[in-house]
């Protein structure tokens, strides 16, 4: 196989005749005309034989999902109108009452939110298990066990857990796997193959992506994807999909299109200044901690290894810090202020640096062994010039905290 890179620039399209672009057209239409009325009753659009209505796809939508499920190794993909609604199809498709789901203590924070809300008015369980721990998730795991969701790596504290071990847990045990893939953006590690090379393959039931991140790359659309490998299961998130009506808008779409031939392009080059700045941030005095997957003494950075290395390679453009005790929480707050380059701001992916404090005992169940004590920011690094963005880092702590 060609590399990602390659595959999604040359990836299959049939353009209408006379007009070899290579660019996918961009489709509009809630309503779609049948022939007749026998073929309106008979249309299917479950299995993509035939287009019923725009709500159920379109020849943009489907030859986004279809691009996907290249990026990331699946079969099957569902759209929906963002991140956290592609975390909500999963969870609405596969629990009901009295079952229950497990979630990382360092998941997306929506997610738990999601559990700790509609789950459960609706009769739904949870319970956090600590990701750095395979056998604290396997002790977690009963009879009402339906679902136990993955992230690598944690949103925010950025651990790389044990992925595989995991993975191994849930499916002798007969729990669904989700992972929240939005980190690996399908370049960093396979979801689907967790162990290249080995067979069978070891790989988790669905992936989750928030587009909206760096398949996106402009931080101007919201978009989720749902992908999985297995038909049944892809079927019970379509309907789902198709009984809320979560349909996504077709300049969206292009939009997600047009950018995905640079994804590999552009997440190397966020990968590669996350990593400078990590490093520079681990010779400064004003932190306790820097947390980057792929910085040695990181937590998880051997499981990092093992599933980024082993694999595609790579890591997301995100890194936090901890910033040394003595610092109070105005002086962090001015020090956020005080960058001039990184913007405050939610969401990462798109071209600008931003940055985030985080109240991070407010978050965890517990305070995680593996972090300093301190204050976290969080950075996520956009397509600017390194040498500028370390300046800018350089200067805000400088008249901030000296
Ligand atoms: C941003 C994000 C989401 C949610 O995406 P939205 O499109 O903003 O809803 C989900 N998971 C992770 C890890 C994210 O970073």
């Amino acid at each position: 196989m060609a590399e990602l890179s390659t595959a999604l620039i040359h990836h299959p399209y049939v353009p209408p005749a006379g007009f070899a672009a290579p660019q996918p057209g961009v489709f509009k239409a809630s309503t779609v005309l049948f022939p007749s009325v026998a073929a309106m009753r008979n249309f299917e659009w479950k299995d993509k034989t035939a287009y019923t209505y725009g709500l159920h796809g379109t020849p943009t939508t489907y030859m986004l999902e279809e691009r996907l499920c290249t990026l990331e190794g699946g079969l099957q993909c569902v759209l929906v109108p963002s991140g956290l609604a592609a975390i909500a199809n999963v969870a609405l498709s596969l629990l009901r009452t009295g079952d229950e789901v497990l979630i990382p203590d360092n998941a997306y924070g929506p997610n738990k939110v999601l559990a700790e809300g509609e789950l459960k008015n609706w009769g739904i369980t949870h319970r956090f298990f600590d990701p750095m721990n395979p056998q604290d998730l396997a002790a977690k795991i009963s009879s009402q066990t339906r679902l136990a969701w993955l992230e690598a790596a944690g949103s925010v504290t950025l651990e790389f857990p044990d992925l595989c071990e995991m993975v191994r847990v849930c499916k002798a045990r007969g729990v669904l796997t989700a992972l929240d893939n939005t980190w690996g953006a399908g370049l960093a590690f396979a979801p689907f193959d967790l162990t290249p090379g080995v067979s069978p393959a070891l790989g988790v039931d669905i992936s989750v992506h928030a587009l909206t991140k760096y398949p996106s790359g402009g931080g101007d659309v919201l978009m989720g994807s749902v992908i999985t490998r297995d038909a049944s299961l892809h079927m019970k998130l379509k309907l789902t999909h198709m009984r809320l009506g979560l349909g996504v808008g077709a300049n969206d779409a292009e939009a997600v299109l047009r950018a995905l031939p640079s994804l590999a392009l552009r997440y190397k080059a966020h990968d590669e200044a996350a990593r400078e700045l990590a490093r520079w941030c681990q010779t400064r005095s004003e932190f306790v901690q820097v947390l980057h997957p792929a910085l040695p003494d990181s937590p998880g950075h051997q499981h990092w290894r093992a599933v980024c290395q082993s694999g595609p390679g790579g890591a997301a453009g995100l890194f936090s810090v901890i910033f040394h005790p003595r610092y109070s929480q105005a002086q962090i707050d001015a020090f956020c202020d005080r960058l001039k380059l990184f913007g405050i701001g939610y969401s990462w992916g798109g071209p600008m640096s931003l940055v985030v404090p985080y109240e991070l005992a407010s978050m965890r169940s517990v305070w995680p062994p593996h972090l300093e004590q301190g204050t976290l920011v969080r950075f996520s690094v956009g397509l600017e010039a390194v040498a500028d963005l370390q300046a800018d880092l350089h200067q805000a702590l400088q008249s901030v905290l000296t």
